[in-house]
């Protein structure tokens, strides 16, 4: 899809959506979120999610929130990867697949299951494949 407008405008946007299709009894991130001012995306061990910069960060469901920019390879690439997935006005965020790229294992590179093909595979992101090994040595494990 083209689209010429900004991360930067586009994110905030879809925050402003976000929150106005949701509450905070309907949906566990919508506090968060709001007080944060936050895009969530997915949800492992922290909440996942953009900023209004369109940066990946990370951060807990509840307070204390511990905001970060999210530096970890792994975290930044499924975060990216489930953005694009639901938000494909997004797609300028998609990460470029490097030569080295390694085929997402559980899903064998379809970044879906065919058990439920309308949700990203949630060990890519939906972009069926790895960062190469030796770019994610630095995450913590
Ligand atoms: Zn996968």
């Amino acid at each position: 899809m083209s689209n010429d407008r900004p991360v930067s405008e586009i994110v905030p946007d879809l925050i402003r959506r976000f929150l106005a299709s949701s509450s905070p009894t309907s949906h566990p991130l919508h506090t968060v979120a709001r007080e944060l001012d936050v895009l969530p995306v997915c949800e492992y061990d922290r909440v996942y999610g953009l900023n209004g910069k369109g940066q990946v960060v990370s951060f807990k469901a509840v307070p204390p929130y511990d905001l970060r920019i999210e530096t970890s390879v792994f975290g930044r690439h499924v975060t990216l990867g489930y953005a694009v997935w639901h938000h494909p006005e997004l797609d300028g965020l998609r990460p470029a697949r490097p030569q080295a790229a390694q085929e997402c294992a559980p899903c064998f590179g379809k970044g879906r299951f065919a058990t439920s093909p309308n949700d990203p595979c949630p060990f890519c992101g939906g972009l069926a494949w790895w960062p190469p090994a030796d770019w994610m040595k630095g995450d913590a494990a």
